[in-house]
């Protein structure tokens, strides 16, 4: 076997199981190692479920989520503003449509590629579920790059890439959104795109303009909806928010809005990133730091070393947030971006929570170790689920007709995150020690997939 992985200590009496389960995987899947954690990351903590539970085990219910209904590859060809013909590799992986129509954003960084949509492909189908929306999982991208292109090279690419995919989805079939370089500047090309084709105006993607069937606190629902399971978590352990140090990483989309919320709810943020290093702010990130930040990154796409030069702080080049004390950590750049070392630095400094605003922001190792420390843990799945939540209510409005008011969707979306945490509390309770969201989160998502799933067949 390629991978290791370490077990949570409730597994290792079902070593020889998800060993067997992972040799399967990972020779259906050679070298798709980021895949390949996702799978043993859920493993690990669902097996003993399964183990108790004959008829998953009998219908081969997780072997057979492991697998994608469907994988779609294909060239996108377009032209640089100098003229010149450039091509770029294109996916989209559905994966799992047993509860509603496939949904999952869209990556465009040069770092995609099959093994990494695959691994968000799988965990959007456990997300999605436990939003309680009718959505499967999928998900998608392409090795392009927009970092550098003219508005022009960024709508070009994409008008070229739904010339393709405007055939695999649909707003009962597959519903695409933004992720890692696509916001809603991408989204409106892409739409735009796909109306045209089409000659239909649906709720097809999701992350649109207002003007044109977007949802008031879509954009910030992410970043929200991780703060707001941030203090579920502590109030759940009789702790708050208020005046407690928090430190997050990057300073795209999520991030952005994970910090406004923080500061807005009572927390200090004291550092943001991006992938040219940290900025460290003693004093913390209030209101018009926040939205110095906001128009340098939304508007300006500027560097992050920029907030240290205009503020006079600390910036820390080349360099990740962990090693600044802090109560509260919230990782919302990118897969694997907190190791093991750096979960050791956060614990040595006395770290509360770590929340993750990404997707597989921390390593399995890193993981493992945080929740041996008992520090709350909130995995992506559930932590991060606040975007495709809004997602699934501006397809509900879309099909409706209907725009809710920022205070219903901000409404729902609190009401949303507080149940997923009711359900991770529900299955992943311990006495005396804190909840395991982590097996708490598989465990409730697995559960409504897998009923359908069972009521389906063998289809
Ligand atoms: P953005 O593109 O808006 O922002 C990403 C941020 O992370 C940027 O600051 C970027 O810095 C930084 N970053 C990206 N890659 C790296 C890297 N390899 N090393 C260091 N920093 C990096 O993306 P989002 O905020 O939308 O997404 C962030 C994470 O949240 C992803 O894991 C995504 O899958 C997840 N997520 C997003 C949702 C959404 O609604 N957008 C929903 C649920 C999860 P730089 O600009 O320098 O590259």
């Amino acid at each position: 076997m390629a991978d290791t992985f370490p077990l949570s200590p409730d597994c290792s009496r079902f070593k020889k199981e998800i060993d067997c389960l992972m040799e399967a995987v990972i020779e259906r899947n050679p070298g798709e190692t980021e895949f390949h954690q996702a799978v043993h990351e859920v493993a690990d903590t669902l097996l003993p479920f399964i183990d108790a539970h004959k008829k998953y085990k009998d219908a081969l219910i997780l072997e057979r989520m492991t697998e994608p209904d469907r994988i779609i590859i294909f060239r996108v060809t377009w032209l640089d503003d100098d003229g010149n013909y450039r091509f770029n590799r294109a996916w989209r992986v559905q994966f799992n449509n047993a509860i509603g129509p496939y949904k999952g954003g869209m990556r465009f960084h040069p770092s995609v590629n099959q093994s990494i949509l695959k691994f968000l492909g799988f965990e959007q189908v456990f997300k999605n579920s436990l939003t309680g929306l009718p959505m499967g999982g999928a998900k998608g991208g392409a090795n392009f790059d927009p970092k550098g292109k003219s508005e022009h090279e960024v709508m070009r690419f994409c008008q070229s890439l739904m010339i393709e995919l405007h055939r695999h989805i649909g707003e009962d079939v597959d519903v695409p959104a933004g992720d890692i370089g696509v916001g809603e500047r991408e989204i409106s090309f892409l739409f735009g795109m796909y109306k045209r084709l089409q000659n239909h105006f649906t709720g097809t993607l999701t992350g649109k303009g207002l003007s044109f069937g977007g949802s008031l606190v879509r954009k910030e629902a992410t970043g929200y909806g991780a703060a707001y399971f941030l203090e579920n978590m502590l109030r759940h352990a009789d702790e708050g928010l208020k005046g407690k140090t928090a430190v997050v990483s990057g300073s795209g989309n999520v991030s952005l809005y994970c910090i406004q919320k923080l500061i807005q709810d009572g927390a200090k943020v004291v550092a943001a990133s991006d992938s040219g290093g940290t900025v460290y702010d003693k004093d913390g990130i209030d209101e018009e730091k926040f939205e110095f930040l906001r128009a340098l990154k939304e508007v300006r796409r500027g560097r992050i070393h920029e907030y240290a030069e205009r503020f006079g702080c600390e910036f820390r080049e080349g360099e990740s947030p962990w090693s600044i004390p802090c109560d509260l950590a919230v990782p919302c750049a990118t897969q694997n971006e907190l190791d093991l070392a750096a979960a050791k630095e956060l614990v040595k400094n006395g770290v509360m929570a770590v929340a993750e605003g990404a997707n597989m922001p921390c390593t399995t190792e890193a993981v493992h170790f945080l929740q041996k420390k008992d520090v709350l843990f909130g995995p992506g799945k559930a932590a991060n689920a606040g975007g495709v939540t809004v997602s699934g209510l501006e397809q509900s409005q879309n099909s409706l007709r209907v725009s809710w008011s920022r205070e219903e969707v901000d409404r729902r979306l609190q009401d949303i995150m507080q149940d997923i945490h009711c359900q991770c509390v529900e299955y992943g309770e311990r006495k005396g020690k804190p909840v395991d969201y982590r097996k708490g989160a598989n465990i409730a998502g697995f559960v409504r997939v897998a009923e359908a799933m069972l009521a389906y067949g063998a289809v």
